[in-house]
């Protein structure tokens, strides 16, 4: 070989040396800006998110094989809508059940009153009363409120029983109770209007069972679902009423209370229960008032309930 050829060969190789070295050090360099797939997110990714999907990212490949696999990406959008454990909802884990008085058709027909008694019966359920002015009937009423309460209470972490969710049902009020018993409810709530002759009688009341195997945490429901529930609408307070002649209470043997809202005999009272712009009040008075009832069982409160009692 000429000392020229030899020349012209040793370039060549220190070019093909360099540019190698050029083309391996631009892969090298592309290669570092490339993410680990734990921190690539999605598009509109939110703050909250970001943890929840780093929590998840595929393994690193210093993964011993006895690790858990990694969850599949698959489950990365439905665990970023769950809370996390320190966001915990008031009444995540109570059962609430939600008796909205009355239905578009009475039933007559008689049940038994109480368990205690074959011979009292009671109509299976009444019609209930009606706006003197507004001519707004109850069930009208007290589903709409019902409907709303159930709503902010799903809000708040509960699990809500209804024992109906609209006007053409035919349910007793025995049946209300079987509903309620049924569902093992930690605290069940009734809600009515009242009706007087005297147009002049106002303001919201509360009855309890004169009987019932959770008979203290239903007087301490019942005191304070009417303090916030009169506080939150501006409606007259008028006292709690033990009662021994309610079908679904005597049938109840769970938490159980009803509140009469107000009296639709009375001209303002009607005004307010009668108007669809009011019930997002009265039935965010009920959720406060049942939220507080959880919140002092919580912290210390009365005690543990007294064990069940078979009707
Ligand atoms: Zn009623």
């Amino acid at each position: 070989m000429s000392k020229k050829k030899c020349l012209f060969r040793n370039k060549a190789i220190v070019c093909g040396l360099l540019l190698s070295f050029v083309f391996g050090a631009t892969l090298i360099l592309s290669g570092c800006n490339v993410k680990p797939p734990h921190e690539m997110l999605p598009p509109n990714a939110e703050e909250n998110q970001i943890v929840i999907i780093n929590m998840i990212s595929p393994p690193v490949p210093q993964q011993s094989p006895l690790m858990p696999s990694p969850l599949p990406p698959s489950l990365a959008p439905s665990l970023a809508s769950m809370p996390t454990p320190t966001e915990k909802l008031p009444l995540a884990g109570y059962i609430i059940g939600i008796d909205p008085g009355h239905q578009a058709e009475a039933n007559t027909t008689l049940e038994r009153l109480t368990p205690k008694s074959r011979s009292s019966k009671k109509e299976k359920v009444s019609s209930g009363t009606k706006g003197r002015w507004s001519n707004v009937p109850e069930f009208e009423v007290t589903l709409a409120v019902g409907l709303l309460l159930r709503d902010i209470l799903i809000q708040n972490g509960a699990t809500v029983v209804m024992t109906r969710t609209t006007n053409d049902v035919d349910i007793s009020n025995m049946e209300r109770a079987f509903v309620v018993n049924d569902a093992k409810t930690d605290y069940a709530l009734r809600i009515h209007c009242n009706g007087a002759k005297d147009e002049t009688k106002k303001g919201a009341s509360i009855l309890i069972p004169r009987e019932n195997p959770f008979q203290e945490d239903c007087r301490l429901a019942a005191d304070l679902l009417l303090s916030e529930y009169c506080e939150t609408t501006g409606i007259e307070k008028r006292g709690i009423d033990e009662r021994g002649d309610q079908t679904c209470f005597n049938w109840c043997d769970r938490l159980i209370i009803n509140i009469e809202m107000g009296y639709m005999s009375n001209p303002e009272e009607d005004a307010i229960l009668s108007n669809p712009k009011n019930y997002e009040s009265l039935a965010r008075g009920l959720a406060k008032g049942i939220m507080l009832y959880f919140e002092q069982k919580e912290n210390g409160g009365l005690g543990t309930p007294p064990p069940m009692i078979n009707p």
